[in-house]
């Protein structure tokens, strides 16, 4: 069950990098690096992973970059994670959207039970290879991209602590409190990272359109913020980077997922994610003789998706909140 072709009608500005010098990692788990601060100065353990989704280039190429320029942490532990390698060792710009997965979604197989199960698929086995690591980790971001040219956005889970997370970050504007899919568990979501008692923390961040040129731009900067705001790097990688003054930070609280039921979904029209639905009740697709309904004014239609397949997530309905 490869992942399925998908016509591309976005251009490929971005470049896979060549990570086979990651191979081997320095940890004993291919593809991935830990560094500790060298004084062993305590501090949190921040995971910063690149393509869980294989054909979603902007992580993969900075986590090139931070290695590139030795990223090392003045406190605590920093790991930089290539997770989901053999689906993204498959790109193939001429059939870009076949490289999401190998087996199946590795953004949707953390749920313990399914990872404690004798179950197996290629992902299935990375996710319970990174897993000790995982489970090390005080702060998770998570680096993909977007099939449509949405607007960027921080997925900050269901929890309040995850939009505490995302105010830190400051970029983008748009952050998404949303639960998921339907189809399973995603690594932002294993575990403690889900649990409200915890202070562990979690962040996916969409960088925009898989192949756009600003999508790898964002994802470096926001890491870096990231690191700064833990006092992991000093300003002096800041300045490596041009920079904007980040807009006031919208925050949109998912109310509800639809997912598909039949083989006979579509969209009344091309969707690309971030339009706002001025009129509750306004029709935006159907799943075969069931029209999809919009259930509020104002409602904000989230990554509507291009692989309108049963079982799969079409689009998240959600609303601005203050
Ligand atoms: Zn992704």
């Amino acid at each position: 069950m490869a992942s399925p072709s998908i016509p591309n009608h976005y251009p490929i500005e971005l470049t896979a990098p060549d990570i086979s010098a990651y191979a081997k990692g320095n940890t004993g788990t291919p593809y991935v690096m830990s560094f500790n601060a060298d004084n062993n100065k305590s501090g949190p353990h921040i995971m910063i992973s690149a393509v869980v989704h294989g054909n979603e280039l902007c992580g993969a190429i900075a986590l090139d970059w931070m290695l590139k320029n030795n990223f090392r942490p003045l406190k605590g532990k920093l790991s930089l994670v290539f997770a989901n390698v053999a689906a993204f060792l498959e790109f193939n710009p001429d059939d870009p959207y076949a490289s999401r997965y190998v087996d199946q979604d590795f953004n949707r197989v953390w749920a313990t039970e399914l990872l404690d199960s004798d179950k197996s698929s290629v992902e299935l086995e990375r996710a319970r290879e990174l897993r000790p690591l995982l489970d090390t980790v005080d702060l998770l971001f998570d680096i993909h991209s977007m099939q449509s040219a949405s607007p960027a956005m921080l997925l900050s889970g269901s929890l309040p602590k995850g939009r505490d997370f995302a105010k830190i970050i400051e970029i983008p504007e748009l952050v998404v409190a949303d639960k998921g899919h339907a189809e399973g568990i995603r690594m932002r979501d294993y575990n403690d990272f889900a649990n409200s008692a915890s202070n562990k923390q979690s962040l996916l961040i969409e960088c925009g359109q898989h192949w756009e040129a600003a999508s790898s731009e964002l994802a470096i900067q926001t890491s870096l913020k990231l690191l700064l705001s833990q006092g992991v790097i000093d300003h002096s990688f800041m300045e490596k980077l041009k920079q904007d003054t980040p807009k006031p930070q919208k925050f949109i609280e998912v109310t509800e997922a639809i997912t598909i039921q039949t083989d006979k979904f579509s969209f009344t029209e091309t969707f690309e994610g971030g339009e706002c639905i001025a009129k509750k009740g306004t029709i935006i697709g159907h799943d075969d003789e069931t029209p999809i309904i919009t259930p509020y004014d104002n409602c904000v239609l989230i990554m509507p998706t291009r692989r309108t397949y049963k079982g799969q997530t079409a689009v998240r309905l959600g609303k601005y909140i203050v």
